[in-house]
């Protein structure tokens, strides 16, 4: 029988400071506790361990999310979840230089940032935009796929934001299509056309959304080596974990086997393997 998680911990506590938790297939399962999860984070809780949940899921807000994990039985404040949105505000004080608004069309929400960036909801004015981001959520597709489509044929060189890489959300019912999923559509058509558009992402594997991270366990004084970063699909925790110096730990209650890590290179190995969390 393998390992738990709590068995690992209480053998060296000290090498463990602080824990980063994914959500879906780490702690739930659709809307249900993941046997052993609960208990774990109620030790960790105890032990004073600080930890965060980081998701990729940008559909809901900090608050939604922190309600979602509270409601079945894992207390979560909202100042502990960190999503792929998380790294919107930082990038676009980065890339801005001019000290006028960028202007982008976006489909869901995110937050105005005064003098850094602007969002235009209005498909009929996607035209006078900077560039796109999709950050999730329900529109009338019909209506914004055909702007973006038309948007990034007339400029193709603007920038595609699509906060969250993943494509599918697996639920009980079979699959959901993610922000990404639901853009393969515009890619398709562009690339028939001779455009190869690149998305830009922030999301678990990619590392913007470990620079919020990075904040957050500085804020409680701990050292990214000094963390784990629990998450049941290789692709995306263990491998954004392994690329941020963050040490990973696959655990077996969701996506991944033990068997999948052959079929990938070193950057998909996690330091540790565990069956459940306790
Ligand atoms: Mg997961």
């Amino acid at each position: 029988m393998k390992t738990t998680l709590l068995e690992l911990y209480r053998k060296t506590p000290e090498k463990f400071r602080s824990f980063l938790f994914d959500v879906d297939g780490t702690v739930l399962l659709a809307n249900s506790p993941i046997p052993g999860a609960p208990e774990f984070l109620d030790i960790l809780r105890k032990d004073n361990v600080p930890f965060f949940f980081l998701t990729n899921n940008c559909a809901q807000t900090h608050e939604e999310i922190a309600q979602r994990l509270t409601k079945a039985g894992i207390y979560a404040e909202a100042d502990q979840i960190i999503s792929s949105c998380d790294p919107i505000p930082a990038y676009f004080k980065e890339i801005n230089k001019t000290g006028k608004a960028l202007r982008y069309f976006l489909v869901g929400r995110a937050q105005n940032i005064p003098g850094v960036i602007e969002y235009e909801k209005d498909p009929e004015k996607i035209m006078e935009c900077d560039g796109v981001l999709h950050n999730a959520g329900k529109y009338d597709w019909s209506v914004v796929i055909t702007a973006i489509l038309n948007f990034f044929l007339k400029y193709p060189e603007k920038p595609f934001i699509v906060t969250n890489p993943d494509m599918l959300n697996p639920v009980e019912a079979g699959v959901t299509i993610c922000s990404n999923g639901q853009m393969e559509l515009v890619i398709a058509h562009l690339k028939k056309r001779g455009i190869d558009k690149e998305r830009i992402h922030f999301g678990k594997p990619f590392q913007a959304v470990y620079g919020v991270v990075k904040d957050h366990l500085a804020e409680v004084g701990v050292r990214p080596e000094e963390t784990l970063a629990v998450g049941d699909w290789l692709n995306s925790d263990i491998r954004g974990a392994n690329l941020s110096g963050i040490p990973s730990c696959l655990v077996l209650t969701g996506l991944s086997k033990v068997s999948d890590i052959a079929n990938f290179d070193s950057t998909y190995t996690p330091t540790y393997i565990v069956s459940t969390l306790s």
